[in-house]
C-alpha cells in the first residue's frame, strides 16, 4: 500500500470504503483516493476480466459511442489538425469515432485488447505494448495525447503525466476522462460499478485531476462532469437488489423511480456544473517550457 499521497506527499491517508472487502484510503487534502491493493480475490478478478471482454462490450458499445461523439466534438472545436495518441484505446471505439476528422492522423496504444473498431480503418497505427515501454522508445511528438478511462490504472499518475509531456509538442492538448469518485453516483449507488478495484489503483474528483494536472505543467482549458441517464440508473438498481421478493422489489423501485427520475433529471446540470456527475471530462494544454539561460 503507497503510504503517500502523490499530489501532495501526505502521510495522512484516511480510511475511505471498503468496496468487495479492499481498502480505499484518501488523502482528504487532494480528494486522491487509493486502492489497496493485497486482498483481491479470484472471484473478483474474474468478475473484471469479463468486463473486458469484446462479447460483453459490444451490447454496451452503441452507449459509449454516443458518449463518445459528444466527447470528439469537444475536441473538435479545440484542436483543428495534428498527431493524436489514444493511450488504453480498448477494443478502438473513441480512436475510429477520431478518424472522422480528416485533419487528425490517430494512433492507439493497446497491449490486450483487439482493435475491434479499428479493423478497417488501415490509416490508424495500432501500438501493441504497454505505455512505459512506449515511452521509453518513443522519438515522435505529439499535438494531442487521450486517456479515455485509463489514467485510473497507473500507479503513480503524477509520474504518468510528467513523462507525457516529453513525447507532446508545445501547446499540445492532453485529454482525460475519468470516474468521479466524489460523484451523486459514487454516493447513492452502494455498488457503485466504477469502483472496479481490481484495475482502478488511483480515484480522482474533479478538483485532484484539475490539481495534478496544474502540478505537472498543464493549463486547464476544458472541465465537464457528466453521466449518462442509463449508467446512473443501472447503478441505482444495484440499490433494490436486496430486496428479495420480486413484487415488492418492484413497487419500492417503481416508486423510488417516480419521486427520484424527474428530480434528478430537472437538477443534474447543476450537479455536473459542481463537480458531482459520475465521469470527469478535462481538456488541458501542455505550458510552455521556460528555458533559463545563464547570461554572462
Ligand atoms: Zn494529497
Amino acid at each position: 500500500m503507497r503510504v503517500k499521497c502523490i499530489s501532495c506527499d501526505s502521510s495522512e491517508l484516511t480510511f475511505h470504503r471498503k468496496v468487495e472487502n479492499i481498502e480505499i484510503y484518501e488523502c482528504r487534502k487532494c480528494e486522491l483516493a487509493y486502492t489497496k491493493k493485497e486482498k483481491i480475490t479470484k472471484d473478483s478478478q474474474n468478475r473484471q476480466n469479463e468486463l473486458y471482454s469484446l462479447k460483453s462490450y459490444l451490447p454496451r458499445s452503441k452507449t459509449q459511442k454516443d458518449k463518445f461523439e459528444k466527447l470528439a466534438y469537444i475536441l473538435n472545436t479545440k484542436l483543428k489538425c495534428g498527431k493524436i495518441l489514444e493511450v488504453g484505446s480498448g477494443f478502438g471505439l473513441f480512436s475510429s469515432i477520431l478518424t472522422n476528422n480528416p485533419n487528425y492522423e490517430v494512433e492507439a496504444l493497446e497491449p490486450e485488447l483487439p482493435q475491434h473498431f479499428l479493423n478497417k480503418r488501415s490509416n490508424v497505427v495500432i501500438h501493441k505494448l504497454d505505455y512505459r515501454s512506449f515511452l521509453k522508445m518513443c522519438v515522435k511528438k505529439y499535438d494531442c495525447i487521450i486517456f479515455v478511462d485509463v489514467l485510473e490504472h497507473f500507479d503513480n499518475p503524477h509520474e504518468i503525466l510528467s513523462r507525457t509531456k516529453e513525447i507532446m509538442n508545445t501547446n499540445a492538448l492532453i485529454v482525460i476522462q475519468l470516474p468521479n469518485y466524489k460523484s451523486l453516483m459514487a454516493r447513492l449507488c452502494t455498488n457503485w460499478s466504477w469502483w472496479m478495484v481490481q484495475d482502478h489503483k488511483v480515484h480522482f474528483s474533479k478538483k485532484s485531476i484539475i490539481q495534478l494536472l496544474k502540478q505537472c505543467g498543464f493549463s486547464i482549458i476544458h472541465t465537464q462532469t457528466y453521466e449518462s441517464l442509463y449508467d446512473f440508473k443501472k447503478n441505482l438498481d444495484g440499490n433494490f437488489r436486496f430486496i428479495t421478493n420480486s413484487v415488492i422489489r418492484k413497487v419500492i423501485k417503481f416508486s423510488f423511480y417516480l419521486i427520484f427520475l424527474p428530480l434528478y433529471l430537472l437538477f443534474r446540470k447543476i450537479g455536473w456544473f459542481f463537480g458531482f456527475g459520475g465521469l470527469i471530462f478535462v481538456i488541458a494544454k501542455k505550458n510552455k517550457e521556460i528555458r533559463i539561460s545563464c547570461l554572462h
